[in-house]
């Protein structure tokens, strides 16, 4: 197992951090003993596999004529039609405009997605929010504010809608509390009943909602 090591006095304990690419990132305390480091590396080492098995799923997408994209239940082509739901016409040869213009159909699509839905869960369960918006967050895949505005990254757009609807439901969830209490659970089972298998796809999968 191959991993980075920095020391630095930024940390206080030693900690491990392992991307969706896999690459393995260890923090230490300046003048840390390697062989502590060592042991901790091998006290994780369950948790460090399981996550490179999800970096496996990440894939680096050139965003050439032809390719497909994962697109909540269905898939996104480029330019061809190529048994997807959705053809996407770019124009740009570059393709960091190209990227770009994925990207933004992918901000659109989603808030149409998620506005119905959050059209559905509220007047079911007589919920209220604020406002909702698309980010770019990359770490967090939706959050809520103290005045109930709502938040949910694009990189949903890339994932199946029962893992987007378990994220919807959990920040509504968050509008009656601000915790992870037993009550709040309990309210995001009664939204979304399903949520456990959203999470776990999250999980195993989350590597697949990174494009570079
Ligand atoms: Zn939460």
């Amino acid at each position: 197992m191959y991993y980075k090591i920095i020391f630095t006095n930024k940390v206080k304990n030693v900690n491990l951090k392992v991307d969706y690419k896999g690459e393995i990132l260890v923090k230490a305390p300046l003048k840390t003993d390697p062989e502590l480091i060592n042991f901790f590396i091998l006290k994780h080492k369950k948790w460090i596999e399981n996550r490179l098995k999800a970096a496996q799923k990440y894939q680096k997408y050139n965003f050439t004529d032809g390719e497909r994209l994962p697109f909540l239940d269905t898939c996104l082509s480029l330019n061809k039609k190529n048994q997807c739901a959705y053809t996407l016409e770019l124009h740009s040869k570059h393709r960091e405009k190209r990227k770009k213009q994925v990207i933004n159909f992918y901000k659109e699509q989603l808030k149409k997605y998620i506005n119905e839905q959050l059209f559905l869960f509220c007047s079911k369960h007589n919920l209220k929010y604020k406002s909702f918006s698309i980010t770019s967050a990359k770490k967090r895949y939706g959050s809520c504010s103290w005045d109930k505005r709502l938040f949910f990254t694009w990189r949903l757009a890339m994932a199946p809608t029962f893992v987007v609807n378990y994220v919807i439901a959990h920040e509504l969830a968050h509008t009656k509390y601000m915790n992870h209490s037993k009550e709040f659970w309990a309210l995001v089972a009664k939204i979304y009943p399903k949520y456990k298998e959203s999470i776990n796809w999250l999980k195993e999968n989350y590597a697949m909602l990174y494009l570079d």
